[in-house]
């Protein structure tokens, strides 16, 4: 008989990856439009929890609305006697692994930004209350995770309840994350590898190094050793750094050979520090996005949270889908916001001096790690709505990009003859990539370091053109 013979809806890893689109949604739970919500493990002592219990603070499924988004907290408190803090980090992101286990129940991201769907199909064949994902997860929980002795979880729906939790789970992520800065990418012998992504991005793997934190932000490098070590077989794994072949965009020969063999030769290079080149692949929950302007020579940055469009006239979800799928993709980069904290942030590329507009809500959160010279000109919302604004503060602030400005205009002066410089004059552009797939006439034509110029662009819905 089956563990979930009791569980109104199949339960297994072919329903990692399943998506649920709004339309085919019973309710939602977190997501863009809830503002607090959270996920969170602690390790507790033994006397401290009850293995097995499942509490609701709050209304349940069966007392929600169809259509309807509510917010959510989930608390797993975990006791174990070779159990620590350490692995708070490990248990937590299995939550997400877990959960989309379940027939028609589709969980994204993580900590504070968690989206949850369930499916109309799978609330009708009974999947009604959180008591059956709790009993999901306990078991996936304890039968993965022997080290786990006691498990108890609180679902929380009651919105005062998780306001009162709210800053206590935000809290709980910083001191882990402090607890990793520090340590080089330099000191270490082994750089950790997720692949807890790929059921979503079949080509991306994340590699973890003490000063590249994991796309989700949900995995430092200490979080990976941990997770390595008490499941050697699990999504997490050590990846032998080999030698260091380019000390400035971060290539290693390890890495390189890992990430082929883990995504099956489709990515065979990868640059830690860069966004250009062969950057780090992105998968789907990465929390922010890293975009090039061409037009200032520098970079955007913008986190899921963000409501509004960002200085290109693009919001976050239009940019996190040029970037994601497990792709390389030239100056589209998912990121972690503690990367941003990291010296090696994007280091190859300029770090901080090439950054010239990010939201206030995260230049807030990463102000004390942006250098001190540089942080007034990076613009925000508040200073530069669209490009020509942004040009005209980067300009007036004296941001390091404007003097590339005039020397890369010089150097391109110079260096084209000018019955060439009228053309081109007119050229930028329209797509760059280091890799670009195309499908005609039944084949796939794959065009490397591509740099494509068109006259025109012209943009069509596809549903125009079935029409016509
Ligand atoms: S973003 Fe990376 S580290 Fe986080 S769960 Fe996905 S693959 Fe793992």
């Amino acid at each position: 008989m089956s563990m979930f013979s009791d569980i109104p809806v199949d339960v297994g890893i072919i329903y990692e990856g399943e998506r649920i689109r709004r339309n085919d949604m019973y309710v939602e739970l977190g997501g863009p439009t809830v503002k607090e919500k959270f996920e969170l493990a602690k390790v507790r002592a033994a006397n401290e929890i009850e293995d097995g219990k499942i509490v609701i603070i709050g209304p349940d499924i069966k007392d929600m609305k169809e259509g309807n988004s509510y917010p959510l907290g989930i608390l797993v408190e975990a006791a174990g006697a070779t159990l620590d803090e350490g692995l708070e980090g490990v248990i937590e992101r299995r939550i997400h692994g877990y959960m989309n286990y379940i027939e028609g129940f589709m969980h994204l991201n993580q900590r504070y930004d968690i989206w949850i769907r369930l499916s109309k199909k799978s609330f009708q064949k009974g999947l009604n209350s959180f008591l059956y994902i709790g009993n999901v997860l306990h078991r996936l929980f304890k039968s993965e995770l022997p080290i786990i002795e006691k498990l108890q979880i609180t679902f929380i729906t009651d919105p005062a309840k998780i306001k009162e939790l709210y800053p206590q789970a935000l809290q709980a992520y910083e001191a882990r994350d402090a607890k990793a800065r520090g340590l080089k990418d330099e000191e270490v012998d082994k750089f950790y590898g997720c692949i807890l992504c790929q059921s979503f991005a079949p080509t991306h793997v994340c590699v973890i190094t003490p000063q590249r934190y994991s796309n989700c932000g949900a995995i430092s490098w200490f979080d990976g050793r941990a997770s390595a070590s008490i499941d050697p077989k699990g999504p997490v794994f050590a990846i032998e750094k080999g030698e260091l072949l380019d000390p400035v965009k971060g290539e290693y020969s390890g890495v390189n050979e890992t990430v082929k063999k883990k995504t099956l030769g489709e990515v065979s290079k990868v640059w830690l520090y860069t966004a250009f080149g062969h950057p780090h692949t992105s998968c789907g929950c990465f929390e922010a996005v890293a975009f090039y302007i061409p037009e200032v020579d520098g970079f955007g940055l913008v986190h899921r949270g963000f409501k509004g469009v960002t200085v290109n006239g693009l919001p976050f979800s239009t940019l996190a889908d040029s970037t994601a799928g497990g792709r390389q993709v030239d100056g589209f980069h998912g990121l972690s916001i503690e990367y941003m904290r990291s010296k090696k942030f994007l280091e190859a590329d300029g770090g901080w001096r090439r950054v010239v507009w990010l939201p206030k809500e995260i230049k807030e959160r990463v102000k004390d790690f942006i250098p001190k010279d540089v942080v007034d000109k990076i613009a925000t919302e508040e200073d530069a709505q669209n490009i020509d604004s942004l040009k005209a503060f980067l300009k007036a602030k004296g941001h390091p990009v404007v003097a590339k400005w005039t020397e890369e205009a010089t150097k391109a002066e110079a260096a084209v003859p000018a019955e060439v410089n009228k053309e081109e004059d007119t050229l930028v552009p329209v797509a760059t990539a280091a890799t670009l797939p195309l499908t005609a006439g039944g084949f796939k034509i794959i065009l490397k370091d591509a740099k494509i110029y068109a006259k025109k662009v012209i943009i069509r819905p596809i549903k125009d053109e079935k029409k016509s």
